[in-house]
């Protein structure tokens, strides 16, 4: 198999945290592949384009550099690579949410940032780490690290840390707690200013928009009398606009809406309230708006 220049390469993550997210992703988007074992890229059927299976910190500058027209890759990896300015963030991608934050020992640690002034801190994202104490006018030692940051304080290398929280189990577990929260970060696509083909990058953004959008609607669908329908219309305006349909009785009519996922149950209390019947909600597979 070989790698076409010409080709559009979207590049994903060839292991870790964001790595299931992002294929089960692209398979729900219809950006189907077959992976071989150990192989670094695959085809994507029936389209122009390759998946590219690389290291996640490698992914922004294979996308700024235009190695990559497309990448999937957490917000955090986008600022420790210095690539902000150097990629289009397209979509934020729902997964893969966190914190990079600084933490200190629970019991006794300098519960302030300022107070962190000519301490030694470890952390992974050392780029981060750095403009933030700089930021903060608060001078550090940073001990730039690649893994297990947490373990640092218990170990005496470092007095606070700066690191990747998500739940904060991992850090309670090592007796530390968040002090100050750095940036909060997420899985994000992420777009080479001069793609190979834009209109086909169009199409992948699109594909993988409708998923997107998919998730957090569902399908509303119920009878109202007539009468009613100005104020079902408040309590559910829908994406655009509801279709209604006529009803067999003149009075009532069918009303089909999508709605935030999150607040169905709420809507579905106000609409059985002013009068709607035959209120049933329908997940939505994929959808273009
Ligand atoms: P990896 O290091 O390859 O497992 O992937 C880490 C990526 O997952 C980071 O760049 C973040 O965007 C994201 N992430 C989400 N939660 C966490 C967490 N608790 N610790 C580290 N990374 C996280």
């Amino acid at each position: 198999m070989r790698l076409d220049k010409n080709v559009t390469r979207i590049a994903v993550p060839s292991k870790g945290r964001l790595q299931e997210s992002s294929e089960t992703l692209l398979k729900a988007a219809g950006i189907k592949y077959r992976k071989r074992d150990r192989a670094l890229f695959a085809h994507v059927e029936g389209l122009h384009a390759t998946i590219l299976f690389v290291r996640p910190d490698d992914i922004p500058l294979l996308v700024a550099e235009g190695a990559a027209d497309l990448g999937m890759v957490g917000q955090d990896l986008v600022h420790e690579n210095k690539c902000d300015g150097r990629v289009n963030v397209r979509l934020e991608l729902g997964y893969g949410h966190c914190r990079l934050a600084v933490a200190v020992l629970a019991n006794g640690g300098p519960k302030t940032v300022r107070a962190l002034k000519g301490k030694r801190i470890a952390a992974s994202l050392g780029h981060s780490a750095r403009e933030f104490f700089r930021r903060k006018k608060v001078d550090v030692t940073l001990l730039e690290v690649s893994g297990s940051v947490e373990i640092m304080v218990a170990l005496g290398l470092a007095d606070a840390i700066v690191d990747l929280v998500e739940s904060g189990d991992t850090l309670r577990d090592n007796g530390l707690e968040v002090i100050e929260t750095v940036a909060p970060s997420q899985a994000v696509l992420i777009e080479t200013p001069k793609p190979r083909d834009a209109k086909l990058n169009e199409l992948l953004v699109r594909r993988l928009e409708g998923v997107l959008t998919a998730q957090q609607y569902t399908l509303l669908e119920y009878n109202i009398p007539r009468a009613k329908l100005v104020d079902s219309e408040k309590i559910a305006p829908g994406f655009d606009s509801p279709t209604i349909s006529d009803l067999e009785d003149p009075k009532w009519v069918a009303v089909k809406v999508m709605i935030p996922k999150k607040k169905s149950v709420e809507i579905m209390d106000k609409l059985e309230s002013i009068g709607a019947s035959a209120i049933l909600e329908t997940p939505i597979l994929n959808c273009r708006l």
